[in-house]
């Protein structure tokens, strides 16, 4: 029987049960602060704490850690459920839940209590991997970690692109601890953001404004080496496909809050004595928007749920690729249409839908941008593609 034959299970009552308390966690605590997004590019702590409250840090955690111990897919159920009201507060929790598991799945005792502050609202966590001329090629990255006689460690370089970078207790970051290895030369350490040498520097973004990204500066850090992770590239590559699943359910529900508005839109406005909605070709921009939501909301829950049947990575590839893929194709078109709908009066502030459309921008670049995504599935096609 190949992979792709095995039965799908439906989301159980439980998960079903926990969307319910996402969507009015989200209602209370995300969608209030949708309108600050585009205003302001700081993000709002007090976002974090809630999360935390709630349960929605560490979703995947040990229970000794104050996690939930649930799965992939109520991760994405979250996601997708805060993006639908907040997609930019959404991503601040998934950064928060994929840090961590670095944390506690690859860390002593020492990274078990970062991650248990994480989970309980004391500490927050930033994912540091991509520097200002590795992007894509994380084997090119060149911060550096020397050891020190003591043994504690010294990093010098520059990351670059690090959401909450500026804001987090604690980042987690790629370092090149012996360039002669290549990538099997990385370590993570969990570094303290306010440690002597390390400056952050905020990047005026156009997307992602309340979880904005940092430039991080690191002259000489001394970090000791019991914060040094056992974790490197492989690590963080098995981590990235995590990542795909809830990019995509973010995605998800950033289909959703556009689609919804403009369809609320489309029954709304009237021109030449009817609601636009009425006309075909617009009905049919709104028909097409349904079918890549339906279509992502498919591939995502699938791919969630291969994820936690505990399947090797190598055998869920072209499941996390391909709705990482569709996701991320799908918001721009979805947001787009939204647009569109909009008219003129889409391109201004009164309306929200400029901002939707913005944010989606970002979606095909980042986690393994469209090109990567398709290298992955050529890949699994046996196509020799490099
Ligand atoms: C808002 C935002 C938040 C981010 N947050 C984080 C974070 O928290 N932590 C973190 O570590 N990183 C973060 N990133 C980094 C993000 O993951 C990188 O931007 C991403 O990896 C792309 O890197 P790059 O911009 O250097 O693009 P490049 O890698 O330079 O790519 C540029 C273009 O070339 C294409 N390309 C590259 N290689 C190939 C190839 N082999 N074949 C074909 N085409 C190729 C790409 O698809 C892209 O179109 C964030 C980025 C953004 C924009």
């Amino acid at each position: 029987m190949t992979a792709t034959a095995r039965p799908i299970p439906a989301n159980s009552i439980e998960a079903e049960t926990f969307r319910d308390m996402c969507r009015r966690f989200a209602a209370a605590e995300a969608a209030p602060r949708w309108q600050e997004a585009d205003r302001d590019s700081s993000f709002p702590r007090a976002f974090y704490l809630a999360c935390a409250k709630a349960g929605l840090i560490g979703i995947s955690a040990p229970e000794e850690l104050g996690g939930t111990e649930l799965g992939c897919v109520e991760e994405a159920i979250c996601m997708e459920e805060v993006a639908r009201v907040n997609p930019n507060l959404a991503v601040s929790i998934l950064v928060q839940n994929v840090a961590n598991a670095l944390l506690y799945h690859h860390g002593d005792d020492e990274h078990r209590m970062i991650a248990q502050a994480n989970i309980e609202g004391r500490a927050l966590l930033a994912l540091a991997v991509t520097e200002p001329d590795a992007g894509n090629d994380v084997q090119a990255l060149r911060v550096m970690a020397r050891r020190t006689a003591d043994g504690d460690w010294l990093l010098d370089g520059i990351k670059a692109f690090i959401t909450l970078g500026g804001d987090a207790d604690v980042l987690v970051l790629l370092a090149q601890t012996d360039p002669s290895k290549g990538r099997r030369g990385m370590q993570f350490f969990a570094v303290d953001r306010t440690s002597p040498g390390l400056r952050t520097e905020q990047i005026a973004a156009y997307v992602n404004r309340p979880a904005p990204t940092y430039r991080v500066v690191l002259d000489n850090v001394r970090v000791p080496e019991a914060r040094r992770l056992n974790a490197g590239f492989s690590e963080i590559m098995a981590g990235f496909n995590r990542e795909r699943i809830l990019v995509a359910a973010r995605w998800l529900g950033h289909m959703r809050h556009a689609q919804e508005w403009a369809l609320s839109y489309a029954r709304e406005r009237e021109q030449f004595g009817r609601p636009i909605g009425a006309n075909q070709s617009i009905a049919f921009l709104l028909a097409q928007n349904q079918v890549d939501i339906e279509a992502v909301h498919h591939l995502t829950a699938h791919a969630a749920r291969r994820w936690d049947s505990g399947l090797p990575i190598s055998e869920i590839i072209m499941d996390v690729s391909t709705a990482k893929l569709l996701a991320t194709q799908a918001v721009v078109r979805v947001t787009q249409n939204a647009l569109h709908i909009g008219g003129g009066w889409g391109l201004t502030e009164e309306l929200p839908v400029m901002r939707m459309a913005l944010d989606a921008l970002v979606a095909p670049v980042t986690v393994g941008s469209t090109e990567i995504q398709l290298r992955a599935i050529a890949r699994q096609l046996d196509l020799p593609c490099d």
